[in-house]
């Protein structure tokens, strides 16, 4: 990545969806690499967060940026004293760059470092820029715990994947968007997912048998992971066209489709409410 050009993950405002998993792990991969080993020189707040920021700011002045870590949604960058996390909420976006150009009235928090300036974009300002002592404090438990078992990780285990599901009774999209078996499938990639396994979003959860969740399993895999990859090459041409997001550029097979042709049997998306949120599927090719 060519440091000097400022990278921006911001393409979702646009489209006015939150970020989900692989947006902010694609964000992460836009400055990971740039920012550790950064010193901070200096920090900004715009207006309030969904949390403060649980410090002082010239607290994290001097302080080295280790690594950025992900965790569900969150970022964790590693400092010498304690853990900064940062979330995107739901418009947030984050841009690092080199130059530092005056704040917007957006832009509601500023990482001023050695290598560049990490800068965070949120209109609606349910993102958050928080410090937490180390990942064991309880203000670190508080936020991280109750996450459950990250997709594109080793503890995505499909044995353990069938036990948690077969342990919800409620229908299978809203556990898999609840964050608690699997963490950070949102709306747009539980109802891809479910499309790629021929589940119905409807059915509920524990009463899908094993070979159902084993092609689940692997569709939240695999959905994940294809969305990472291609905003990672999105991400490579950003210096360029600064705005065009890798955020889901993933060709949508259901979301968003409501009464267009399925892609594999030509019947009509058919789109429903399910908990607030929008669900979409094929009738024909997801069987209850
Ligand atoms: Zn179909």
């Amino acid at each position: 990545m060519k440091a000097h050009r400022p990278i921006i993950i911001r393409g979702h405002q646009r489209l006015r969806i939150m970020p989900e998993l692989p947006e902010v792990e694609v964000t992460r991969l836009g400055f990971a690499s740039s920012i550790a080993g950064a010193r901070i020189l200096a920090v900004r707040l715009g207006k309030p967060l969904r949390w403060p920021l649980a410090c002082e700011p010239a607290e994290l002045v001097g302080q080295r940026v280790h690594s950025v870590r992900r965790r569900g949604k969150y970022l964790l960058l590693d400092l010498d004293h304690g853990i900064l996390l940062l979330h995107l909420g739901m418009s947030g976006s984050l841009t690092f760059s080199q130059s530092s150009d005056a704040p917007g009235k957006h832009d509601h928090f500023d990482l001023h470092t050695t290598a560049g300036v990490l800068r965070l974009h949120d209109p609606r300002r349910f993102g958050a820029a928080v410090l937490v002592p180390g990942q064991d404090s309880p203000q670190a438990h508080k936020l991280l715990d109750h996450l459950g078992v990250e997709p594109l990780g080793e503890g995505f285990d499909l044995a353990a994947f069938c036990t948690a599901m077969r342990q919800r009774s409620a229908p299978v999209k809203q556990v898999l968007l609840a964050g608690e078996v699997v963490v950070g499938v949102g709306n747009i990639y539980a109802s891809e997912a479910l499309f790629q396994a021929g589940i119905r979003p409807t059915i509920r959860a524990a009463r899908l048998s094993r070979p159902r969740l084993a092609r689940l399993h692997h569709a939240v895999r695999d959905v994940l992971t294809r969305a990472v990859a291609k905003g990672g090459s999105t991400l490579r041409d950003f210096s360029n066209t600064q705005g065009e997001s890798g955020y889901f550029q993933l060709e949508a097979m259901v979301y968003g489709r409501a009464g267009q042709p399925c892609k594999v049997c030509a019947t009509p998306i058919r789109s429903i409410r399910q908990g607030q949120r929008a669900t979409f599927f094929c009738p024909r090719c997801q069987t209850p």
